[in-house]
């Protein structure tokens, strides 16, 4: 095995990466697929547990009905037909968290196929975009229901040392199964698919997504083949990362490794590998099983699972507007940018909040524009997330009104903000504990820059003597400018007005 991985630009020029990812998305319901155990994360080992989840001899499955409703709105939110009958079906294989030797699955008929997530490849000039120049469509194989099995702890617990313990909490979660075409061509359409996939799962509501906790876990599929061969190469199957990040520096030492082990004249084994973040390689674990290996037979305590036409439509009435949709239509009525669009959409309670606060206020764009010039900018400066922020959206609306009524200017805001980030207050508590500050209203200072402005600008006072009111905005802007924004722009209008007219 090669220690260091150098593959030089030629040789990586002459192959093609295929990659397929596998994606497993805990779903949200209160209680497990097929028993009436807690879901909960994080209690003591054990302790959510029944005969049938802990696979004891006679006891029966009843399906949860939640379970299908969140599967079969995730499937359609990824662009999935629904399979009306689907069927259930035990994948046999031994492993010591899983106590029944099977996992109730979806084989050959899963509940929904034929799906695709659209990402934006435009940062990825090395993949072959077909369609939209900046969009490229991944197909999604399936999606199918299944349970989760329990969990080895290697660590944590006296003894770990020398002994694994199970923690069969777990065992009986549901699952779903997102298998994607062998679409992907780089790790960075890889990392694209990820984060679309969450997002869309996030909208939902069918998940939190959360990798640190195990909600979403992904497995990728890769194999390299020269450059415009029609035959896949042999794949290896890369387990258990746990960010989307690793996955993608996975996928990178994995393509060189197997187009160096090619180039030096070896073959690629089909093998299951684990990611070791801290060296950035990959390890050969087991040998893959083949599906047939599972000898999969249909689940004989359960039902066919139908979901009609009817069950259909009411689960699709529950669909939410998508992350994709949602980021075009924010831009079309706000006029933001499409990489705002994005951040602001991160989740849907980040997208609600702000056009909430961007309906409330007085001026939607402003508070849209003071989101991205004044509040992106400090998050970024001081490494924070969007939901990390010290001034809310509804601050931010609170903001935009006060410059929009004249009541504070420009730069009294960015002196506020900046207070709000010190602080980690909120806009409003920082307006309120600097006494609301005002701007100026000293008549007497303001009527002097204006007539400095008068005096230097004879031309402009012609032209609005003549009848040219818009020119008073000229007149506005010069005192604004030479106050250097503390004037009161309404005061300001009302003063041209008078010594002009
Ligand atoms: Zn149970």
């Amino acid at each position: 095995m090669a220690t260091s991985v150098e593959t030089s630009a030629g040789a990586r020029a002459k192959y093609e990466p295929v990659i397929g990812l596998e994606v497993h998305v805990q779903l949200l319901t209160i209680s497990k697929i097929f028993c009436s155990c807690s879901t909960r994360f994080g209690d003591p080992p054990n302790t959510n547990v029944c005969p049938v989840c802990l696979g004891l001899p006679g006891a029966l499955p009843v399906l949860n009905r939640k379970a299908v409703e969140f599967a079969t709105l995730a499937a359609m939110a990824l662009n999935c037909e629904i399979r009306e009958t689907s069927i259930f079906a035990r994948k046999n294989y031994f492993y010591p968290d899983l106590p029944k030797g099977y996992q109730i699955s979806q084989y050959d008929k899963p509940l929904a196929e034929h799906g695709f997530i659209d990402i934006d490849i435009s940062g990825d000039k090395r993949s072959g975009a077909s369609g939209a120049a900046n969009s490229k469509r991944i197909g999604i194989t399936r999606v199918h229901l299944e349970e989760d099995a329990g969990k080895s702890l290697h660590e944590g617990f006296a003894g770990s040392s020398e002994q694994t313990a199970i923690d069969l909490n777990r065992s009986g979660v549901p699952l779903i199964e997102i298998v994607s075409e062998p679409d992907i061509a780089t790790p960075d359409e890889a990392y694209e698919y990820l984060t679309r996939l969450k997002e869309i799962i996030l909208y939902t509501g069918v998940s939190d997504v959360n990798m640190e906790e195990g909600s979403l876990r992904c497995d990728a599929n890769v194999s390299v083949r020269p450059r415009g061969e029609k035959k896949f190469g042999t794949k290896t199957e890369v387990k258990n990362v746990n960010s989307f990040r690793f996955i993608r520096e996975a996928l990178e030492y994995e393509i060189d490794r197997q187009i160096e082990v090619i180039e030096g004249g070896g073959k690629i084994t089909q093998e299951t590998r684990l990611y070791n973040s801290v060296e950035g390689k990959t390890y050969g674990m087991r040998s893959k099983e083949q599906a047939h290996d599972y000898r999969y037979f249909p689940e004989p305590d359960l039902l066919p699972l139908v979901v009609d036409e009817k069950w259909q439509a009411q689960i699709r009435s529950t669909l939410p507007e998508l992350p994709e949709a949602r980021r075009e239509r924010m831009m079309a009525n706000y006029g933001i940018t499409a990489q705002d669009a994005h951040v602001l959409t991160i989740s849907r309670a980040l997208a609600d909040q702000f056009e909430s606060a961007a309906k409330a206020a007085k001026n939607p764009k402003r508070v849209a524009n003071l989101v991205q010039s004044e509040l992106m900018g400090r998050l970024k400066a001081k490494g924070l997330e969007i939901e990390q922020s010290p001034i809310s959206m509804k601050g931010v609306a609170v903001s935009a009104d006060l410059v929009e009524s004249g009541a504070i200017s420009g730069k009294m805001l960015k002196d506020l903000y900046d207070l709000s980030f010190e602080r980690g207050k909120d806009f409003p508590e920082v307006y309120e504990e600097e006494g609301r500050p005002e701007q100026s209203r000293d008549t007497s200072e303001i009527e002097k820059l204006l007539e400095k402005v008068i005096a230097e600008n004879p031309k402009q006072v012609e032209q609005y003597r003549a009848g040219k009111k818009t020119v008073a905005q000229f007149f506005v802007g010069q005192v604004m400018r030479l106050s250097k924004g503390q004037a009161n722009p309404q005061m300001v209008n009302e003063l041209v007005a008078k010594k002009l007219g």
